[in-house]
């Protein structure tokens, strides 16, 4: 698919992206791609990564973080209590942040913004018995490029009021949504969400990873249907947004 835009969007199957901007910066978006069953194996290796985006820290979207941060020593943002995670796992170069702040990073200009959510990270303890880590708050993402292109990356959330205002402010060209339903938006919420964010185009993303993800792009395209000019961009797991 093309936008006639100088990036490229690359889709790993669940909420995982790879973006390499106008300036050859490849921007990696919940790190999730050796156990996550969607991703094409020749996608599960990169050549660079320049930055790397954590919306919380379940398995699903921090899974490979460190393992990929000591490879590739790319610059992480996270929630504040995620960094300090990551830190104690002894990845380098994070730069904490929270909601409403912006930072720029790899060329891109980074704003945090809410999701609804919870953060835990499923971690071990001294002697290998499973424990929950406090990772601070789920977030979304709103990225602006450098052509000035702005991309939403909700996370998992339901869909909230405050959906309104990241549209108001930041005005999004392009936004993944998360339609799966269980643990985040359904279908019908996201078209709601659509509505209160007014993008036009939307790839829809944490569907059909697992059988209880149950969400489908066509049921969102049937739930928008009264969206004036909308384009649902459906992407195959491997398939990229030129
Ligand atoms: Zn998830």
């Amino acid at each position: 698919m093309s936008l006639g835009r100088p990036f490229s969007l690359t889709y790993l199957g669940h909420a995982t992206f790879r973006l390499t901007t106008g300036s050859g910066k490849v921007v990696l978006l919940d790190p999730w791609v050796m156990g996550n069953p969607a991703c094409p194996e020749a996608l599960r290796k990169f050549d660079r990564i320049d930055l790397m985006l954590i919306t919380h820290g379940h398995f699903d979207h921090i899974g490979d973080a460190v393992d990929l941060a000591k490879k590739h020593k790319p610059d992480i943002a996270a929630v504040f209590e995620t960094c300090l995670w990551l830190q104690s796992k002894g990845v380098e170069k994070t730069s904490p942040m929270n909601k409403g702040g912006t930072q720029k990073l790899a060329g891109v200009s980074l704003t945090m913004v809410s999701a609804d959510h919870s953060c835990g990270i499923l971690d071990k303890d001294d002697k290998g018995r499973d424990v929950v880590i406090y990772g601070g708050e789920a977030c979304g993402y709103v990225l602006t490029l450098e052509d000035g292109f702005r991309i939403y990356h909700a996370g998992d959330t339901n869909v909230f009021g405050d959906m309104k205002i990241i549209g108001d402010l930041y005005k999004p060209d392009l936004a993944m949504l998360p339609i799966g339903d269980l643990f985040t938006m359904s279908p019908r919420e996201a078209a709601y969400a659509i509505r209160l964010l007014g993008v036009k185009k939307v790839i829809p993303m944490h569907f059909a990873t697992f059988p209880p993800l149950t969400g489908t792009p066509e049921a969102l395209r049937e739930q928008a249907r009264d969206v004036a000019g909308l384009e649902i961009l459906a992407l195959e797991p491997g398939e990229t947004l030129r």
